[in-house]
């Protein structure tokens, strides 16, 4: 409260906004307070802002811990678009050029250095984070930090150490999922000096929820769309269905694409491109389809299969109304949806025999030999490898997230990887081919200076920085890479994009790899958990559904929404009841009936009527005789007034 600072002319200066979002300028002042302070707001609610502007307000540097890179590359492109000087350090990079980064944080003015937890641990970060002047800790994704979580990372724990390093400095811990417990827990780990929960509401108030139990999912699919003007996403749960999907939608004439990770970048960014621009009306997805998804107007997201969680649910519909204009989302259920939700289970908990075996064919594909690999990344492309093994792709997903947790390795989202070399000859050898190949010494010799190490390992190479060096155009540089490929002197593999698998351990022989048993049986309990809840959402027909989102996440004085389907319901049912009353007292008014002659009078099911009867006599609208013919009570004599 003290602090006078006009967080409001940062905010318009830089970021051009007129007005904070609700709950952002409690966050910021908490912040500035030199408050530790964890800010609950929901996906899209601005959770950025609140650790960039008190930033931006203080002297220093503000250290920003996230575990997706494609994210962390956003927030740092649009903050050197702003003019703010931001640098990332994750496993993509090469060592020179964490360095690199790490050295301007230190020296430079370096205003964001966003960091992948997995990087935490490293002695090169831990040395020079206490040189650096910093003056805000931000944790993103902070639920990561949580047994609880969905999502537990153990390098997350790893902060607190870091804090320690740099004492005195608030730390902002941000997420859009913590169930009271997972909150806690996040205080808990990050050593807050008291607690401290800002929770913005969950509540979004122009979507209307909704669950559809359907025999036939495409028949009922195609009246959402044909009754919602706009476009629109439908969730799938896998690649084929995906397609399916959309070519039965095209078969009935809409304009429907699909999306999945399966199909080559160009072709993703294309697609994704056509429908945000609107010329494809409908996107058919799996969950890849999400990332950088910025359509204000995407009036339904139906969802064709049950999630896994309340969580990805709520991300994933709520990508529909950013705009602010009503909008819908749909779940589509058929009787045996939630037998097959429950038997993923199983296919995300292979028995712990297979997932080691899967780490050892992992480190064999990766040519990591056992005692190799620490703290060193891989690209992995996940599909190759299940290919070339004959595995299944969702159990290998599952032992790395698995061996993730028991803090083996690390797998990276996608992400955009630097081309890699590593020579294939000995270095007498390599120097006979620069003598009898004078064309090629001056390339060879640049990279010999620029990089060592390469005679040993894969080195991830900049070939913008080699063109610069040598003297020769980029296209030269990836010419005479291939060239040297060509002649087998050196392997190379050309910039791609691809996740990563980045070694928190060295490669221990199998045997050695110990997966706790306790921790198994509590992950799977808590998925076991999280399906539940998720059922719980599909079946539940009485409880207000946005309500019950914000109750999942702790958001508890939420109040029923008035547009889901269990409210509109809720609202029909009560203007045909009071319709049905309005009758009853008419005919009541005119001649007293037994209620049996009333039934009959108004036909259909009798029910209603001795229910609303009875109801309107606890009003003191009816009353009953000896005899038991009810009539209606005027209203003036029911007042005590005199006829
Ligand atoms: P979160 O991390 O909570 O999911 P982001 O920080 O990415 O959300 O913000 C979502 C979007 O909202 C961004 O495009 C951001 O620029 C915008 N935004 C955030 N705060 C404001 C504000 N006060 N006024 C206008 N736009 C805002
Ligand atoms: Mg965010």
């Amino acid at each position: 409260m003290t602090d006078g600072t006009d967080i409001g002319k940062i905010l318009k200066r830089y970021w051009g906004f007129d007005s904070f979002r609700p709950m952002q300028e409690r966050i910021i002042r908490s912040v500035l307070d030199g408050h530790d302070t964890l800010a609950l707001l929901p996906t899209g609610g601005g959770k950025s802002l609140t650790y960039q502007v008190p930033a931006m307000a203080r002297e220093g540097l503000c250290i920003v811990v996230t575990p997706l890179i494609a994210l962390m590359k956003d927030q740092v492109d649009r903050l050197r678009s702003l003019n703010i000087r931001a640098v990332a350090v994750h496993s993509g990079l090469s060592q020179r050029q964490i360095d690199i980064a790490l050295d301007n944080c230190v020296y430079g003015d370096v205003k964001f250095l966003y960091i992948a937890p997995e990087r935490l641990g490293t002695d090169i970060f831990r040395l020079r984070v206490q040189r650096m002047n910093v003056c805000l800790l931000a944790v993103d994704e902070a639920h990561c930090i949580s047994q609880w979580g969905y999502d537990f990372r153990p390098s997350y724990l790893r902060i607190a150490e870091i804090r320690k390093l740099i004492p005195d400095v608030p730390v902002l811990a941000l997420t859009a999922s913590a169930t009271a417990r997972v909150a806690e827990d996040i205080m808990e780990r990050l050593e807050f000096g008291s607690p401290n929960i800002l929770r913005g509401s969950f509540a979004r108030s122009n979507l209307s929820y909704a669950v559809r139990h359907v025999e036939d999912k495409n028949e009922q699919l195609l009246r959402i769309i044909n009754n919602v003007p706009g476009s629109g996403i439908v969730y799938v749960r896998l690649r084929e269905g995906a397609e399916k999907v959309a070519a039965f939608l095209r078969d009935e004439g809409i304009e429907a694409d699909y999306y999945h990770g399966g199909l080559p970048n160009a072709e993703r960014a294309q697609r994704q491109e056509a429908w945000t621009c609107g010329r494809t009306r409908v996107m058919v997805a799996t969950n890849a389809f999400g990332m950088g998804i910025d359509k204000p107007d995407v009036r339904f997201v139906v969802h064709y299969t049950m999630c896994d969680s309340l969580e990805s649910y709520y991300q994933e519909a709520g990508r529909a109304g950013r705009d602010g204009r009503r909008s819908y989302a749909v779940l589509l259920v058929s009787p045996d949806d939630l037998q097959r939700v429950n038997s993923r289970i199983d296919n995300e908990f292979p028995p712990l025999d297979q997932i080691k075996q899967i780490y050892e064919k992992i480190c064999s594909y990766l040519c990591v030999a056992i005692g190799d690999g620490l703290q060193s990344s891989f690209v992995f492309n996940i599909h190759d490898f299940c290919a070339r093994e004959h595995i299944y792709t969702g159990k290998v997903q599952s032992a790395l997230k698995i061996l993730q947790q028991n803090g083996y390795l690390t797998l990276t989202d996608e992400m955009e990887n630097p081309a890699r070399i590593m020579f294939c000859v000995s270095r007498d050898d390599l120097y006979k081919i620069r003598v009898e190949r004078n064309d090629l010494d001056h390339f060879l010799r640049t990279i010999l200076r620029m990089y060592n190490g390469v005679f040993t390992e894969f080195r991830a190479i900049d070939e913008n920085e080699i063109a610069t060096v040598s003297g020769y155009t980029v296209e030269k540089v990836k010419e005479l890479f291939k060239r040297l490929w060509q002649m087998r002197i050196i392997r190379y593999i050309p910039s791609n994009r691809s996740p990563m698998i980045f070694f928190d351990e060295e490669r221990l022989p199998t045997e050695d790899i110990y997966i706790a048993p306790e921790t198994y049986r509590l992950r799977k309990e808590m998925l076991h958990e999280r399906i539940e809840k998720m059922a719980e959402y599909a079946s539940n027909d009485v409880e207000c559904r946005s309500r019950m989102l914000s109750d999942y996440f702790g958001d508890t004085g939420a109040e029923d929404c008035g547009i889901c389907d269990i409210c509109l319901a809720r609202r029909k049912r009560k203007r045909t009841d009071e319709a049905l009353c309005e009758r009853i007292c008419t005919e009541l008014g005119s001649r007293p009936a037994t209620i049996r002659d009333l039934a009959a009078k108004i036909g259909g099911d009798p029910q209603p009527v001795i229910d609303a009867v009875q109801r309107l006599h606890e009003e003191g609208r009816l009353a009953t005789d000896a005899s038991g013919l009810i009539s209606a009570v005027r209203q003036d004599e029911k007042n005590g007034g005199h006829a």
